[in-house]
């Protein structure tokens, strides 16, 4: 690593999270982006403490049509765009921040029942609901 840089936001609702940028000496490849940055569930088999943090933390909302009384909405439109499009792959571009892999349940992706905060509906909640996460810290700091 070269440099780095961060801020911590102390939110009055949610958790405090931060914003990091990382400079790498050496350029990251698409698939290795995946190792440290992941926009999808984990697997519940393979990594049940990651699949517990990740859907505990990373999950917002419902809101959009599920929800349209949402805290994120504004003007019929979740302002932290939520649900997101699905992807195969990650893409990445220069100078742009890359799209995460985001599979849908046809390529692979996993999905899982959750109840609204409400609780009176449950929805099947997909990887276009995933805050992306590095599964390093998330693990480490739950
Ligand atoms: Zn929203």
């Amino acid at each position: 690593m070269k440099c780095f840089m961060y801020s911590i936001e102390w939110q009055k609702r949610g958790l405090p999270h931060v914003h990091l940028l990382l400079w790498l000496m050496e350029k990251l490849r698409p698939n290795q982006i995946e190792e440290i940055i992941s926009a999808e569930i984990p697997n519940l088999e393979t990594d049940r403490k990651l699949y517990d943090t990740v859907t505990k933390n990373m999950i917002p909302g419902p809101c959009g049509v599920l929800n349209p009384s949402s805290l994120c909405m504004k003007d019929g439109k979740c302002t932290k765009k939520y649900p997101r499009g699905l992807l195969k792959d990650t893409k990445t571009k220069y100078r742009v921040y890359p799209l995460y892999r985001c599979r849908a349940p046809e390529d692979g992706g996993h999905t899982l029942a959750q109840k609204t905060r409400s609780g009176i509906q449950e929805i099947l909640v997909d990887n276009s609901w995933i805050v992306p996460y590095s599964p390093l810290l998330s693990k480490i700091f739950n």
